[in-house]
Protein backbone atom coordinates (compact mmCIF):
# COMPACT_ATOMS: atom_id res chain seq x y z
CA UNK A 1 0.00 0.00 0.00
CA UNK A 2 0.79 3.35 -0.79
CA UNK A 3 2.83 5.00 2.48
CA UNK A 4 0.54 8.06 2.91
CA UNK A 5 -2.34 5.80 2.91
CA UNK A 6 -0.95 3.43 5.13
CA UNK A 7 -0.18 6.45 7.25
CA UNK A 8 -3.79 7.93 7.07
CA UNK A 9 -5.63 4.20 7.68
CA UNK A 10 -3.12 3.65 11.15
CA UNK A 11 -4.45 7.07 12.24
CA UNK A 12 -1.30 8.51 12.68
CA UNK A 13 -0.69 12.07 13.76
CA UNK A 14 1.63 14.36 15.30
CA UNK A 15 2.50 12.81 18.73
CA UNK A 16 4.16 15.75 20.11
CA UNK A 17 2.24 18.46 19.31
CA UNK A 18 -1.24 19.48 18.38
CA UNK A 19 -1.66 16.33 16.14
CA UNK A 20 -1.50 17.35 12.65
CA UNK A 21 -2.12 14.46 10.50
CA UNK A 22 0.97 13.05 9.32
CA UNK A 23 -0.42 11.88 6.12
CA UNK A 24 -0.95 15.20 5.28
CA UNK A 25 2.42 16.20 5.89
CA UNK A 26 3.22 13.28 3.88
CA UNK A 27 1.97 14.17 0.93
CA UNK A 28 3.73 17.35 0.53
CA UNK A 29 7.19 18.39 -1.40
CA UNK A 30 10.37 19.32 0.66
CA UNK A 31 13.66 19.82 0.57
CA UNK A 32 14.76 18.52 3.83
CA UNK A 33 12.99 16.12 6.34
CA UNK A 34 14.19 16.66 9.80
CA UNK A 35 13.11 14.31 12.74
CA UNK A 36 12.59 16.13 15.97
CA UNK A 37 14.42 14.30 18.86
CA UNK A 38 15.30 17.86 20.63
CA UNK A 39 12.91 16.87 23.49
CA UNK A 40 13.22 20.34 25.62
CA UNK A 41 9.97 20.31 28.46
CA UNK A 42 11.76 20.07 31.50
CA UNK A 43 11.00 16.78 33.39
CA UNK A 44 9.93 14.41 30.70
CA UNK A 45 11.71 12.14 29.19
CA UNK A 46 9.50 10.33 26.49
CA UNK A 47 10.74 11.03 23.25
CA UNK A 48 14.72 10.34 24.76
CA UNK A 49 13.59 6.73 26.16
CA UNK A 50 11.52 6.06 22.17
CA UNK A 51 14.30 7.29 20.62
CA UNK A 52 16.81 5.19 21.86
CA UNK A 53 14.72 2.39 21.91
CA UNK A 54 13.79 1.97 18.53
CA UNK A 55 16.58 4.24 16.61
CA UNK A 56 16.24 1.82 13.74
CA UNK A 57 12.52 2.06 13.11
CA UNK A 58 13.28 5.79 12.87
CA UNK A 59 15.49 5.68 10.73
CA UNK A 60 13.72 3.70 8.42
CA UNK A 61 10.30 5.84 8.99
CA UNK A 62 12.41 8.79 8.12
CA UNK A 63 13.96 7.15 5.15
CA UNK A 64 10.42 6.26 3.75
CA UNK A 65 8.99 9.36 4.24
CA UNK A 66 12.05 11.29 3.03
CA UNK A 67 11.82 9.21 -0.08
CA UNK A 68 8.05 10.03 -0.13
CA UNK A 69 8.46 13.97 -0.46
CA UNK A 70 11.14 14.03 -1.99
CA UNK A 71 13.38 14.96 0.61
CA UNK A 72 17.71 15.37 -0.14
CA UNK A 73 18.12 16.25 3.28
CA UNK A 74 17.37 13.97 6.13
CA UNK A 75 18.29 15.04 9.78
CA UNK A 76 17.70 13.69 12.81
CA UNK A 77 17.53 16.76 15.37
CA UNK A 78 18.71 15.93 18.74
CA UNK A 79 20.28 17.34 21.97
CA UNK A 80 23.92 17.16 21.62
CA UNK A 81 24.10 15.79 25.40
CA UNK A 82 21.78 13.20 24.85
CA UNK A 83 24.72 10.83 23.90
CA UNK A 84 22.71 7.38 24.49
CA UNK A 85 20.01 8.73 21.80
CA UNK A 86 22.98 9.81 19.34
CA UNK A 87 24.71 6.28 19.92
CA UNK A 88 21.54 4.44 19.42
CA UNK A 89 20.78 6.13 15.71
CA UNK A 90 24.65 6.15 14.80
CA UNK A 91 24.69 2.78 13.19
CA UNK A 92 21.30 3.64 11.25
CA UNK A 93 23.06 6.90 9.44
CA UNK A 94 24.44 5.56 6.64
CA UNK A 95 22.23 4.16 4.21
CA UNK A 96 21.00 4.90 0.83
CA UNK A 97 19.93 8.40 1.37
CA UNK A 98 22.24 9.05 4.60
CA UNK A 99 21.04 10.48 7.88
CA UNK A 100 22.56 13.56 9.13
CA UNK A 101 22.70 14.24 12.35
CA UNK A 102 21.41 17.75 13.85
CA UNK A 103 22.81 18.50 17.12
CA UNK A 104 21.64 21.36 19.34
CA UNK A 105 22.15 22.64 22.79
CA UNK A 106 20.75 22.02 26.00
CA UNK A 107 18.27 24.90 26.06
CA UNK A 108 14.50 25.82 26.06
CA UNK A 109 12.71 25.46 23.38
CA UNK A 110 15.65 24.05 21.34
CA UNK A 111 12.51 21.49 20.22
CA UNK A 112 9.74 24.16 18.79
CA UNK A 113 9.95 22.90 15.17
CA UNK A 114 10.48 26.52 14.01
CA UNK A 115 13.70 26.95 16.67
CA UNK A 116 14.85 23.35 15.29
CA UNK A 117 14.18 24.37 11.84
CA UNK A 118 16.76 27.49 12.31
CA UNK A 119 18.57 25.52 14.35
CA UNK A 120 19.54 22.12 12.11
CA UNK A 121 19.07 24.23 8.47
CA UNK A 122 19.32 27.85 9.07
CA UNK A 123 16.28 28.53 7.87
CA UNK A 124 13.31 30.75 9.34
CA UNK A 125 10.06 29.66 9.25
CA UNK A 126 8.24 32.76 8.16
CA UNK A 127 5.70 34.75 10.62
CA UNK A 128 2.59 32.46 11.02
CA UNK A 129 4.19 30.26 8.90
CA UNK A 130 5.34 26.24 9.27
CA UNK A 131 8.46 24.71 8.25
CA UNK A 132 6.85 23.74 4.94
CA UNK A 133 7.02 27.38 3.83
CA UNK A 134 10.75 26.89 3.91
CA UNK A 135 10.95 23.61 2.13
CA UNK A 136 11.16 21.56 5.66
CA UNK A 137 9.07 18.71 6.71
CA UNK A 138 9.42 18.11 10.36
CA UNK A 139 8.04 14.67 12.17
CA UNK A 140 8.48 14.44 15.96
CA UNK A 141 10.43 10.85 16.73
CA UNK A 142 8.09 9.38 18.37
CA UNK A 143 5.38 10.33 15.08
CA UNK A 144 8.13 8.62 13.49
CA UNK A 145 7.54 5.46 15.37
CA UNK A 146 4.20 4.96 14.22
CA UNK A 147 4.76 5.55 10.86
CA UNK A 148 6.89 3.05 10.83
CA UNK A 149 4.23 0.59 12.67
CA UNK A 150 1.79 1.94 10.33
CA UNK A 151 4.09 0.78 7.73
CA UNK A 152 3.36 -2.61 8.38
CA UNK A 153 -0.27 -1.97 9.28
CA UNK A 154 -0.32 -1.31 12.71
CA UNK A 155 -2.51 1.06 13.60
CA UNK A 156 -2.62 4.27 16.70
CA UNK A 157 -3.69 2.56 19.73
CA UNK A 158 -1.09 3.31 22.52
CA UNK A 159 0.76 6.23 23.96
CA UNK A 160 4.25 6.37 26.13
CA UNK A 161 3.60 9.32 29.09
CA UNK A 162 5.99 10.65 31.25
CA UNK A 163 4.30 10.80 34.77
CA UNK A 164 6.57 12.20 36.97
CA UNK A 165 6.68 14.68 40.27
CA UNK A 166 5.13 13.44 43.25
CA UNK A 167 3.83 9.81 42.27
CA UNK A 168 5.36 6.50 43.91
CA UNK A 169 6.93 5.52 40.75
CA UNK A 170 7.56 7.80 38.26
CA UNK A 171 8.70 6.97 34.77
CA UNK A 172 7.54 6.64 31.32
CA UNK A 173 3.87 4.43 30.65
CA UNK A 174 2.84 2.78 27.35
CA UNK A 175 -0.74 3.52 27.53
CA UNK A 176 -3.81 2.78 25.60
CA UNK A 177 -5.35 5.88 23.91
CA UNK A 178 -8.75 6.66 25.78
CA UNK A 179 -7.27 5.65 29.57
CA UNK A 180 -7.98 8.36 31.56
CA UNK A 181 -5.78 10.63 33.56
CA UNK A 182 -6.63 9.13 36.96
CA UNK A 183 -5.82 5.43 36.17
CA UNK A 184 -2.24 6.56 34.26
CA UNK A 185 -0.91 7.99 37.67
CA UNK A 186 -2.58 5.08 39.55
CA UNK A 187 -0.33 3.17 37.39
CA UNK A 188 2.27 4.90 38.55
CA UNK A 189 1.36 3.98 42.20
CA UNK A 190 -0.43 7.01 42.76
CA UNK A 191 -0.13 10.17 43.88
CA UNK A 192 2.07 10.78 47.16
CA UNK A 193 0.47 14.19 47.94
CA UNK A 194 -3.05 14.05 47.58
CA UNK A 195 -3.32 18.01 47.67
CA UNK A 196 -0.93 18.02 44.68
CA UNK A 197 -2.12 19.58 41.55
CA UNK A 198 -1.83 17.87 37.62
CA UNK A 199 -0.32 19.29 34.71
CA UNK A 200 -0.83 17.25 31.97
CA UNK A 201 2.12 18.19 29.25
CA UNK A 202 5.16 20.06 30.51
CA UNK A 203 5.46 22.57 32.79
CA UNK A 204 6.35 25.27 30.00
CA UNK A 205 3.59 24.38 28.11
CA UNK A 206 0.95 22.30 29.80
CA UNK A 207 -2.04 22.58 31.54
CA UNK A 208 -3.75 22.62 34.76
CA UNK A 209 -5.71 19.23 34.94
CA UNK A 210 -8.28 19.37 37.45
CA UNK A 211 -10.15 16.67 36.37
CA UNK A 212 -9.12 13.44 36.33
CA UNK A 213 -11.18 11.14 34.22
CA UNK A 214 -10.02 12.90 30.77
CA UNK A 215 -8.88 10.34 28.61
CA UNK A 216 -5.40 9.66 26.83
CA UNK A 217 -5.33 10.94 23.54
CA UNK A 218 -2.75 10.28 20.77
CA UNK A 219 -0.97 13.96 21.47
CA UNK A 220 -0.94 13.55 25.40
CA UNK A 221 2.98 14.05 26.38
CA UNK A 222 3.07 13.57 30.15
CA UNK A 223 1.21 13.93 33.38
CA UNK A 224 3.66 16.00 36.23
CA UNK A 225 2.21 15.80 39.50
CA UNK A 226 3.44 19.21 41.48
CA UNK A 227 3.62 20.37 45.00
CA UNK A 228 0.45 22.69 44.78
CA UNK A 229 2.47 25.95 45.78
CA UNK A 230 5.04 24.70 43.06
CA UNK A 231 5.17 28.30 40.17
CA UNK A 232 4.40 25.64 37.41
CA UNK A 233 0.63 25.41 39.53
CA UNK A 234 0.44 28.88 40.99
CA UNK A 235 1.22 31.18 37.55
CA UNK A 236 -2.31 28.64 36.26
CA UNK A 237 -3.83 28.74 39.38
CA UNK A 238 -4.51 32.63 38.97
CA UNK A 239 -7.67 34.33 38.17
CA UNK A 240 -7.45 36.06 34.78
CA UNK A 241 -8.66 39.19 36.07
CA UNK A 242 -5.91 39.15 38.63
CA UNK A 243 -3.39 38.33 35.31
CA UNK A 244 -4.77 41.43 33.30
CA UNK A 245 -5.05 43.52 37.04
CA UNK A 246 -1.37 42.59 37.25
CA UNK A 247 0.10 43.29 33.92
CA UNK A 248 -1.76 47.00 34.59
CA UNK A 249 -0.44 48.13 37.50
CA UNK A 250 3.10 46.77 37.37
CA UNK A 251 4.29 46.23 33.93
CA UNK A 252 7.88 48.45 33.78
CA UNK A 253 7.95 48.02 30.27
CA UNK A 254 11.43 46.90 30.41
CA UNK A 255 11.07 44.41 27.53
CA UNK A 256 12.78 41.70 28.97
CA UNK A 257 9.96 39.43 27.81
CA UNK A 258 10.23 40.57 24.23
CA UNK A 259 14.21 40.49 24.27
CA UNK A 260 14.19 36.96 24.98
CA UNK A 261 11.18 35.66 23.24
CA UNK A 262 12.03 32.68 21.60
CA UNK A 263 9.68 34.03 17.98
CA UNK A 264 11.23 37.61 18.48
CA UNK A 265 14.64 35.95 18.08
CA UNK A 266 13.90 34.65 14.96
CA UNK A 267 13.12 37.85 13.61
CA UNK A 268 9.01 37.52 13.75
CA UNK A 269 7.19 41.25 14.50
CA UNK A 270 6.53 39.95 18.03
CA UNK A 271 6.91 41.88 20.73
CA UNK A 272 5.14 41.16 24.05
CA UNK A 273 6.03 44.21 26.09
CA UNK A 274 4.25 46.21 23.33
CA UNK A 275 1.05 43.76 24.23
CA UNK A 276 1.32 44.87 27.76
CA UNK A 277 1.71 48.46 26.69
CA UNK A 278 -1.38 47.94 25.06
CA UNK A 279 -3.00 47.14 28.39
CA UNK A 280 -1.64 49.66 29.92
CA UNK A 281 -3.17 52.03 27.38
CA UNK A 282 -6.35 50.52 28.28
CA UNK A 283 -6.40 50.89 31.62
CA UNK A 284 -9.03 49.14 33.66
CA UNK A 285 -11.27 48.58 30.41
CA UNK A 286 -8.82 45.78 29.86
CA UNK A 287 -9.77 43.74 32.99
CA UNK A 288 -13.71 44.92 32.14
CA UNK A 289 -13.34 43.53 28.66
CA UNK A 290 -12.99 40.04 30.35
CA UNK A 291 -16.09 37.90 28.68
CA UNK A 292 -19.05 36.56 30.80
CA UNK A 293 -16.54 33.29 31.96
CA UNK A 294 -13.62 35.27 32.82
CA UNK A 295 -11.97 33.79 30.73
CA UNK A 296 -10.99 35.29 27.33
CA UNK A 297 -10.19 39.02 26.28
CA UNK A 298 -12.53 39.93 23.67
CA UNK A 299 -11.99 43.46 22.59
CA UNK A 300 -14.55 45.57 24.43
CA UNK A 301 -15.66 48.97 22.88
CA UNK A 302 -14.00 51.70 24.04
CA UNK A 303 -10.49 49.64 24.41
CA UNK A 304 -8.48 50.37 21.22
CA UNK A 305 -5.54 47.52 20.78
CA UNK A 306 -4.00 48.33 17.84
CA UNK A 307 -4.42 46.07 15.18
CA UNK A 308 -0.59 45.05 15.15
CA UNK A 309 -0.29 44.08 18.41
CA UNK A 310 -3.37 42.18 18.54
CA UNK A 311 -2.45 40.23 15.69
CA UNK A 312 0.91 38.93 17.76
CA UNK A 313 -1.21 36.93 19.62
CA UNK A 314 -1.10 34.50 15.94
CA UNK A 315 2.81 34.84 16.42
CA UNK A 316 3.02 33.37 20.11
CA UNK A 317 3.95 29.92 20.41
CA UNK A 318 3.05 29.69 23.92
CA UNK A 319 6.57 28.79 24.91
CA UNK A 320 6.38 30.70 28.36
CA UNK A 321 9.85 32.19 28.12
CA UNK A 322 8.36 35.08 28.93
CA UNK A 323 6.06 34.60 32.21
CA UNK A 324 8.29 31.96 33.37
CA UNK A 325 12.06 32.64 32.79
CA UNK A 326 12.59 36.77 31.44
CA UNK A 327 9.74 38.61 33.35
CA UNK A 328 11.00 40.33 36.18
CA UNK A 329 8.19 40.92 38.10
CA UNK A 330 6.64 37.47 36.84
CA UNK A 331 3.92 39.03 34.74
CA UNK A 332 2.44 36.85 31.79
CA UNK A 333 2.54 38.51 28.45
CA UNK A 334 1.70 34.68 26.99
CA UNK A 335 -1.81 34.97 28.61
CA UNK A 336 -2.51 38.48 27.40
CA UNK A 337 -1.10 37.41 23.63
CA UNK A 338 -3.37 34.44 24.39
CA UNK A 339 -6.64 36.30 25.32
CA UNK A 340 -5.69 38.88 21.76
CA UNK A 341 -5.52 35.55 19.47
CA UNK A 342 -8.78 34.14 20.84
CA UNK A 343 -10.34 37.18 20.74
CA UNK A 344 -9.11 37.88 16.82
CA UNK A 345 -10.52 33.91 16.50
CA UNK A 346 -13.57 34.35 17.47
CA UNK A 347 -14.29 37.69 15.15
CA UNK A 348 -12.88 36.05 12.23
CA UNK A 349 -9.68 38.28 11.60
CA UNK A 350 -7.02 37.09 10.00
CA UNK A 351 -3.14 37.47 10.87
CA UNK A 352 -1.73 40.16 9.24
CA UNK A 353 2.01 39.79 9.96
CA UNK A 354 3.11 37.46 6.69
CA UNK A 355 6.69 38.85 6.88
CA UNK A 356 9.41 36.40 5.87
CA UNK A 357 12.61 37.12 7.69
CA UNK A 358 15.76 35.80 5.66
CA UNK A 359 17.77 35.60 9.13
CA UNK A 360 17.22 34.99 12.86
CA UNK A 361 18.44 38.20 14.95
CA UNK A 362 21.97 37.78 15.42
CA UNK A 363 21.11 37.73 19.66
CA UNK A 364 19.08 34.59 18.99
CA UNK A 365 22.58 32.41 18.77
CA UNK A 366 23.69 33.60 22.63
CA UNK A 367 20.40 34.39 24.54
CA UNK A 368 19.55 30.99 25.22
CA UNK A 369 17.63 29.26 28.16
CA UNK A 370 19.20 27.10 30.17
CA UNK A 371 17.08 24.24 30.52
CA UNK A 372 19.05 23.20 34.13
CA UNK A 373 18.52 26.55 35.33
CA UNK A 374 15.15 26.34 34.44
CA UNK A 375 14.50 23.37 35.75
CA UNK A 376 15.76 24.93 39.09
CA UNK A 377 14.06 28.36 38.37
CA UNK A 378 10.43 26.07 38.14
CA UNK A 379 11.64 24.00 41.78
CA UNK A 380 11.45 21.10 39.75
CA UNK A 381 15.39 19.51 40.32
CA UNK A 382 13.59 16.65 43.15
CA UNK A 383 12.12 15.40 40.17
CA UNK A 384 13.91 14.34 37.19
CA UNK A 385 13.66 11.14 35.79
CA UNK A 386 16.38 9.11 34.12
CA UNK A 387 17.56 9.82 30.52
CA UNK A 388 16.50 6.13 29.25
CA UNK A 389 14.73 3.16 29.99
CA UNK A 390 11.66 0.65 29.16
CA UNK A 391 8.25 2.22 29.31
CA UNK A 392 5.73 0.19 32.10
CA UNK A 393 3.27 -1.30 29.68
CA UNK A 394 -0.37 -0.63 31.31
CA UNK A 395 -2.87 -3.29 31.33
CA UNK A 396 -6.15 -2.37 29.99
CA UNK A 397 -8.60 -0.60 31.78
CA UNK A 398 -12.00 -1.11 32.27
CA UNK A 399 -12.75 1.33 29.97
CA UNK A 400 -11.51 3.71 27.30
CA UNK A 401 -13.31 6.72 25.80
CA UNK A 402 -11.64 7.48 22.82
CA UNK A 403 -11.90 11.27 22.11
CA UNK A 404 -13.43 11.91 18.27
CA UNK A 405 -10.95 15.03 17.44
CA UNK A 406 -7.64 13.73 18.89
CA UNK A 407 -6.09 15.96 16.19
CA UNK A 408 -5.91 18.69 13.83
CA UNK A 409 -9.32 19.06 11.47
CA UNK A 410 -12.34 17.64 11.88
CA UNK A 411 -13.31 15.25 14.31
CA UNK A 412 -13.77 11.95 13.03
CA UNK A 413 -17.08 10.31 12.43
CA UNK A 414 -17.68 6.93 14.03
CA UNK A 415 -18.36 3.85 12.15
CA UNK A 416 -19.61 1.58 14.93
CA UNK A 417 -22.42 1.35 16.59
CA UNK A 418 -23.53 0.88 19.79
CA UNK A 419 -23.78 -2.24 21.31
CA UNK A 420 -21.27 -3.35 18.64
CA UNK A 421 -18.22 -5.74 19.62
CA UNK A 422 -14.79 -4.29 18.47
CA UNK A 423 -11.45 -5.63 18.62
CA UNK A 424 -8.35 -3.27 19.22
CA UNK A 425 -6.71 -1.82 16.45
CA UNK A 426 -10.20 -1.66 14.22
CA UNK A 427 -11.23 1.47 12.80
CA UNK A 428 -13.92 2.69 15.29
CA UNK A 429 -13.95 6.28 13.78
CA UNK A 430 -13.16 7.81 10.13
CA UNK A 431 -11.77 11.00 8.30
CA UNK A 432 -15.40 12.98 7.62
CA UNK A 433 -15.26 13.09 3.58
CA UNK A 434 -12.82 15.93 1.81
CA UNK A 435 -11.85 17.17 5.78
CA UNK A 436 -8.63 17.36 7.36
CA UNK A 437 -8.59 14.66 10.38
CA UNK A 438 -7.51 11.44 11.38
CA UNK A 439 -8.82 7.67 11.79
CA UNK A 440 -9.75 6.49 15.33
CA UNK A 441 -9.04 2.84 16.40
CA UNK A 442 -10.20 0.87 19.39
CA UNK A 443 -7.70 0.59 21.82
CA UNK A 444 -8.67 -2.52 23.36
CA UNK A 445 -10.84 -5.50 22.92
CA UNK A 446 -14.55 -4.63 24.18
CA UNK A 447 -18.24 -3.42 23.35
CA UNK A 448 -19.13 0.23 22.56
CA UNK A 449 -21.01 1.47 25.11
CA UNK A 450 -21.63 5.10 24.21
CA UNK A 451 -20.69 7.31 21.53
CA UNK A 452 -21.84 10.61 21.93
CA UNK A 453 -20.27 13.97 19.48
CA UNK A 454 -17.55 13.92 21.86
CA UNK A 455 -16.21 10.08 22.19
CA UNK A 456 -16.73 6.51 21.72
CA UNK A 457 -16.73 4.19 24.99
CA UNK A 458 -15.14 1.08 24.71
CA UNK A 459 -16.12 -1.39 27.88
CA UNK A 460 -13.53 -4.03 28.02
CA UNK A 461 -15.65 -7.38 28.10
CA UNK A 462 -12.23 -9.89 29.11
S1 LIG B 1 5.09 32.74 25.13
FE1 LIG B 1 6.17 34.67 25.39
S2 LIG B 1 8.29 34.20 24.84
FE2 LIG B 1 7.03 32.55 24.02
S3 LIG B 1 6.54 33.15 21.92
FE3 LIG B 1 4.87 33.91 23.21
S4 LIG B 1 5.44 36.01 23.76
FE4 LIG B 1 7.28 34.99 22.99
S1 LIG C 1 9.37 41.64 31.15
FE1 LIG C 1 7.57 41.93 32.50
S2 LIG C 1 7.78 43.99 33.32
FE2 LIG C 1 9.19 43.85 31.57
S3 LIG C 1 7.98 44.61 29.81
FE3 LIG C 1 7.72 42.39 29.86
S4 LIG C 1 5.85 42.05 31.05
FE4 LIG C 1 6.53 44.17 31.47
Amino acid sequence: MDLVASIRDAGVVGAGGAGFPTHVKASSRAEVLVANGAECEPLLVTDQWIAARHAREIAEAMRAVGTRVGARRLVFGVKAHYHHVIDAIRPHLDGDTPIELGCVGDFYPAGDEQVLVHEVTGRVVPEGGIPLDVGVVVNNVATLLNVRRAMDGVPVTRKDVTVAGLVAIPGVYDVPVGISAAEVIAAAGGMTDEAAAVIEGGPMMGMLRDDLSVPVTKTTGAYLVLPSDNPVVTVRRNPHATVFRRALAVCCQCRMCTDQCSRALLGHRIAPHLAMRALLAAGAQAVDGLDASGHRFAQPSGVEIPPKVRAMGYLCSQCGICEAWACPLGLSPRYVLGDFKAGMLAERLANPLRDRPDTALEAQAWIRVPKPRLVERLGLKGFLLPHEGVPVVVADPWEVRLNLKQHVGAPATPTVQVGQRVTVGQCVARIPDGALGACIHASMNGVVRAIDAVSIRIERTH
